[in-house]
């Protein structure tokens, strides 16, 4: 054995420098976490000086970084002016103008807006208004929604019985709702389309599933079915294949239910369109939407529920009101954040940079990870996304692949936190290939609509690097 003085050790782990602070937060991480003690753009730096690239913008949510001048001004004017009133005795003037902004912004598609404090509560509201919608439509008998395995919805009790995820539910999974909620096939062509199957013919296969649940359960007690648009936190920001939507949507409205999409991941502007669905949907808008992480960009709590005029009507002709609320719904202090958000997008033109910046990252995470040079090119199974949203899928079946020894930790997990100690925020998700949840890593990157050229191409060498190093270290000779 080498002499201690001689080893290469490499320097303490940032976890396991957490580890020795105490916290009296309960924290949702089985490891203790480093302190953010300052951010700007799309770095954070942390109490003992570090300093971090997101390269993910925390969960998909900093859009446009920390600290924008334009957005710090407004949440400063606004807590002059009104930081609270109660939405059940006041309105208030962000709250009016955001609203008044998205339905503008929305070509048709949305005709009122209900606001929330995050995605959660956002899907958690659409369940009760579709559920109101079919009450005062006089369907009382309306009771059941669709939705699709491996997929998440939030994590309150009614989002999770919604969604399917084997592992966010398996503690709850005696206290969920397993009579009114109910789940058919993800839309995952690399996954899950037969080798025998045209793309045409897995589409249709999945039509004709959902079609098939429909009867199963009777099509007049169905309410709506309830899809992200594109997929994130499950999967690792997997596309609908070509047509699905559509096929879908004539499904739903064949049988008079409604068509629900969840875009509070992939929605204002995450895939380089302000809605999923102008990209990924065949541009057909849902009768239902929630939106939340890039509405506020972290800089508000906040989510909203995105009504179309279908809807919209149903209640207006009945009560006129929307059967639901909390305390802290439609928040000045958020809802002025969030505008505030949405005009820098507008303003700096950053939907255009989020596609360019992010065909970027796509070309050059392909030509450093497939190349042949490339220690993990025979462990790459999936470069996929679009605009500033992209997920890299790894696969260790390949015949190609040499034997690894992970010591038990998930690959992705391990490449997190490698990351993590070199500098940069990445995502590690598991599970994702599989309907129980046993096999999958994909790592998921969503910068900040704002990113940089250069930033780009130091979050790919950082993370190249990364995995490569973990991988080297993983051979078993
Ligand atoms: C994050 C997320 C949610 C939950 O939002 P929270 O703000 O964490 O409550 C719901 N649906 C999707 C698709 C999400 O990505």
């Amino acid at each position: 054995m080498a002499p201690a003085l001689l080893s290469v050790e490499r320097p303490e782990s940032l976890t396991a420098q957490a580890a020795r602070k105490p916290t009296s937060i309960l924290h949702r991480t089985p490891w203790r976490l480093p302190v953010a003690q300052s951010a700007d753009g799309s770095y954070v730096t942390l109490e003992n000086g570090q300093r971090l690239l997101d390269a993910v913008g925390g969960a998909a949510v900093t859009c446009i970084g920390n600290g924008h001048p334009k957005v710090v001004q407004a949440i400063k004017d606004q807590v002059d002016k009104v930081s609270y009133v109660y939405s059940m005795q006041l309105s208030n003037q962000p709250a009016e103008e955001l609203a008044r902004y998205i339905v503008s912004s929305s070509n048709g598609a949305f005709e009122l807006v209900g606001i929330v404090s995050g995605g959660s509560e956002a899907m958690e509201a659409v369940l009760k208004l579709s559920r109101q919608y079919f009450v005062e439509k006089k369907q009382p008998q309306r009771k059941n929604f669709i939705a699709r395995h491996l997929s998440f919805h939030g994590n309150t009790l009614g989002t999770l019985s919604l969604a399917s995820h084997v592992g966010r539910r398996a503690p709850y999974e005696a206290i969920l709702d397993h009579e009114n909620f109910h789940h058919v096939s993800p839309a995952y062509a690399k996954r899950f389309q037969r080798p025998d199957e045209t793309e045409e013919q897995y589409v249709e296969r999945l039509r004709q599933e959902l079609d098939d649940k429909f009867q199963e359960l009777g099509p007049d007690t169905v309410i709506g079915f309830a899809a992200e648009t594109v997929v994130g936190a499950t999967t690792g920001v997997v596309p609908p294949p070509n047509g699905y939507f559509k096929a879908i949507k004539s499904v739903c409205d064949k049988y008079g239910a409604l068509f629900i999409l969840d875009e509070v991941m992939s929605g204002m502007g995450r895939l380089g369109s302000l809605h999923a669905w102008e990209t990924f949907a065949d541009d057909i808008s849902p009768d239902i939407q929630a939106v939340a992480k890039g509405l506020g960009g972290g800089y508000g709590s906040i989510g909203a529920v995105l009504v179309s005029k279908k809807v919209a009507d149903g209640i207006r002709d009945t009560s006129g009101f929307w059967k639901h609320g909390h305390t802290y719904q439609a928040h000045p202090l958020a809802c002025a954040a969030s505008l505030a958000v949405q005009k820098v997008i507008v303003e700096e033109n950053l939907l255009e940079n989020a596609r360019k910046m992010g065909a970027h990252l796509s070309m050059l995470l392909r030509e450093k990870l497939l190349s042949p040079n490339c220690i993990a090119a025979p462990y790459v199974f999936d470069i996929r996304g679009a605009g500033c949203w992209w997920g890299v899928e790894f696969d260790f079946d390949g015949p190609q692949c040499r034997r690894l020894d992970l010591k038990g930790a998930n690959f992705a997990i391990v490449v997190q936190q490698r990351a993590l100690d070199k500098g940069l925020i990445i995502m590690g998700m598991t599970g994702t290939a599989t309907l129980d949840g046993s096999k999958g890593d994909v790592i998921m990157l969503s910068p900040a609509y704002n990113i940089t050229k250069e930033q780009v191409e130091d979050i790919v060498t950082v993370f190249v690097a990364t995995v490569e190093e973990v991988l080297s270290e993983s051979f078993v000779e």
